[in-house]
Parts: structure tokens; sequence; C-alpha cells
């Protein structure tokens, strides 16, 4: 499963959370999704507004992405920051991705973190609450009440 050609140390998990969220094994907010690319509220909110980007398909890193995925992950990018902008208007957004243990990946699925920055700048990296998919769903709400026009990702 997380087969790479690359020299990166994967992390391992058996199932991968992130596809068990996108075939709803185990439940999780999804903010929208296409055939390529899914949006997700994490539980766990390291900014204010923090969502993941990723691939529908399941690779571990960047390295193993197609074009068509890189370009459909850009635009969501750009979408997801836009939205978080709307949402809550914060002095800045952090965009941030991680390929490898050493780099602190800890899902073997690649995925991009994008979030507002917290009150006196910056996210937070140490341990966070863990939030319930209720309290992530209200959070998507909030999102999708003010987001902007989107139509590569639809909401589920
Ligand atoms: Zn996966």
């Amino acid at each position: 499963m997380n087969d790479t050609d690359s020299g990166l140390d994967i992390p391992t998990q058996e199932p991968c959370a992130f596809c068990d969220y996108l075939s709803g094994a185990r439940p999780y907010t999804i903010l929208c999704r296409s055939d390529l690319v899914a949006v997700l509220v994490t539980r766990e909110q390291r900014g204010i507004g923090h969502l993941l980007v990723l691939p529908v398909r399941h690779y571990p890193t960047l390295l193993e992405s197609e074009s068509d995925e890189r370009h459909a992950m850009i635009d969501t990018l750009a979408w997801a920051a836009s939205a978080i902008d709307a949402a809550f208007e914060r002095p800045g957004i952090a965009v941030w991705q991680n390929n490898g243990i050493a780099a602190h990946q800890a899902i073997p699925h690649l995925h991009f973190h994008v979030a507002g920055t917290l009150p006196g700048g910056g996210t937070n990296f140490d341990n966070v609450p863990e939030l319930t998919v209720d309290q992530t769903d209200r959070i998507a709400a909030k999102i999708m009440a003010t987001s902007p026009e989107n139509d590569f990702c639809n909401p589920d």
C-alpha cells in the first residue's frame, strides 16, 4: 500500500484513515470532493479553519502524484484558502505538506494542510484537542456559508 520508489521513509497505517473517511467506512467531515480531490475538515484544528486537501486516489507522497491530480490540488488549495479567508478573515493563512516520517508525515496518504493563523500568529504544532465530527461539521457549515464559487470540488 505504501510502495514508493523514493528514498522517503513512509509511515505505515492499515487501513488508511483518509481512504476510510472518503469511502464512508469511518465518519469524518468532507467539505467537498471531485473525482480527483477532496477537502476534509480535520479534527485536529491547528489554526482557525484548518482544512486538508488530498487526492482521492491513495498514494503516500507528492512524489507519486500525477499531473491532473496536482492541477486539481493547487486549484483546490487556492479555493480552500479563499474559503478560509471569507469565513474567518485571519491575518495569515498557512499551507504545508509533509513527505516522510522525518518530515512529520503521520498518515501515508498525500495531503496538504491549509489553516488560518491563530491569535498571535502561526499555527499550533503541539498537541491539540480532538474535535468531534459534530464540531467539524459546524466548521464546514460556517466555511460553506461564505465560500466562493467552486466548480471543481462539490459539497457532499
Ligand atoms: Zn489512503
